[in-house]
């Protein structure tokens, strides 16, 4: 069978140049059949919705945005050993790790921080394998629900800790659930 006669969906027909008859050259029955087939759909339920007024419901598994996670004294738990970054499949993160100095005690609760700690948002799948490999449960997908972020800029989806650390009050309200 020629490719020019075959057809993969089973409904191609093959151009007809003969003429028309009087009924077919008025198409009154061409339009009654479009409007139809319009009819047919507008009694349909939709399968679109109106975003963003609308949303759909989310999963309970449902994985949002990433969270660099305080402990009870509110110090940042990351300790930079990289294992999130290395077991990332889009290599979307990166990290700088730095010493922690006797000062800075109760900003890091490891010996080793990440100074620099980024998530390349545009690479990133929310496949939570990062989250996953953490041995310090220090990175957390949310259940936030602003998983659409828009930005005009490449690099405004590169994410840092000024938009990733969990906010410091968030983690004094879960120190004070914890004692209750
Ligand atoms: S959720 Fe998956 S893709 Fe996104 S940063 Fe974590 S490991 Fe990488
Ligand atoms: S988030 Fe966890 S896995 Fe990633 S560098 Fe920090 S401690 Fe290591």
């Amino acid at each position: 069978m020629s490719l020019d006669t075959y057809s993969f969906s089973g409904r191609k027909k093959q151009v007809s140049n003969k003429k028309l008859t009087w009924l077919e050259s008025i198409y009154l029955v061409a339009i009654a059949k479009g409007m139809w087939v319009t009819l047919k759909h507008m009694f349909r339920k939709k399968v679109t919705i109106s975003y963003p007024e609308q949303t759909r419901p989310f999963s309970p598994v449902y994985r949002g945005l990433h969270m660099l996670m305080r402990d009870d004294e509110g110090r940042e738990r990351c300790t930079a050993c990289g294992l999130c970054a290395l077991s990332c499949p889009a290599e979307a993160i990166s990290m700088t790790a730095a010493e922690r100095k006797p000062e800075e005690k109760h900003l890091y609760r490891e010996e080793k921080y990440a100074s620099i700690y980024e998530i390349n948002m545009l690479r990133c799948i929310f496949c939570g394998l990062c989250e996953e490999a953490c041995p310090k449960q220090a990175i957390y997908l949310t259940k936030s629900k602003v998983f659409a972020k828009s930005n005009s800029t490449r690099e405004s989806f590169i994410f840092g800790k000024e938009e990733l650390v969990m906010p410091l009050e968030m983690a004094i309200q879960n120190s004070k659930q914890n004692q209750a």
